[in-house]
């Protein structure tokens, strides 16, 4: 099954995906692990990504689509994936469909993580406090919710568009959400 998670900075894409990841058993892609990754090993694309991803702005698409054809090109990906963090424009909606397309994989589901802005605050402030995420202060938050209002949030009608979006609650409890996660994908959970 190929899954793409969408929500806000704070939405909790990142711990269903976590959690999706061991019940389908297949690979959390996660772009913004990715780029961290390439920050901690101190890569020439690290180098570029980082003041970026500081100040909550997005790393370039090409930087992203390469880095993406190249998790995707791995055996791992056989039998689908969960996406989380990609993609956050209209330009890298397009560059993905294309790709899918090419390589003859297309997306199963998109699924929405829907929660109140002001909740999404709450919880990147919590999250700041416990893992000090460099950028999880407050100037580059703002910016994050920003980015993804201004850019992110015209993706989830690219995928209403195209009938594939499942908008979930992403409020409660981990559990509760997971469960809805399940339930919206579940008619055919499994698919490839
Ligand atoms: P969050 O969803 O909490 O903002 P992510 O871990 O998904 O966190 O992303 C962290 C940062 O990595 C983003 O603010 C951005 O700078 C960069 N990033 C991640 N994915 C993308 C992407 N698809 N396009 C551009 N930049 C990205």
């Amino acid at each position: 099954m190929r899954l793409v998670l969408l929500g806000a900075p704070g939405s909790g894409k990142g711990t269903q995906a976590a959690r999706l990841k061991e019940y389908l058993q297949i690979p959390h892609i996660s772009t913004g692990d990715l780029l961290r990754g390439e920050v901690a090993a101190g890569t020439k694309l690290g180098l570029e990504a980082k003041e970026v991803m500081a100040r909550g702005e997005l790393v370039s698409d090409d930087i992203l689509l390469g880095m993406l054809e190249d998790r995707l090109s791995r055996e791992d990906v056989a039998n689908g994936f969960i996406l989380d963090g990609y993609p956050r424009n209209l330009v890298q909606a397009a560059a993905l469909d294309q790709l899918l397309t090419r390589i003859g994989q297309p997306m199963d589901y998109a699924v929405q993580l829907e929660v109140p802005f002001d909740l999404l605050v709450e919880r990147i402030a919590g999250r700041a406090a416990a893992e000090g995420r460099s950028d999880d202060n407050p100037e580059s938050v703002r910016k994050r919710l920003d980015v993804y209002s201004n850019q992110t949030a015209p993706v989830i009608d690219f995928y209403r568009q195209q009938a594939q979006l499942n908008v979930v609650d992403g409020v409660g409890e981990l559990d509760e959400v997971f469960d809805r996660i399940i339930a919206a994908i579940k008619p055919d959970s499994d698919v490839g």
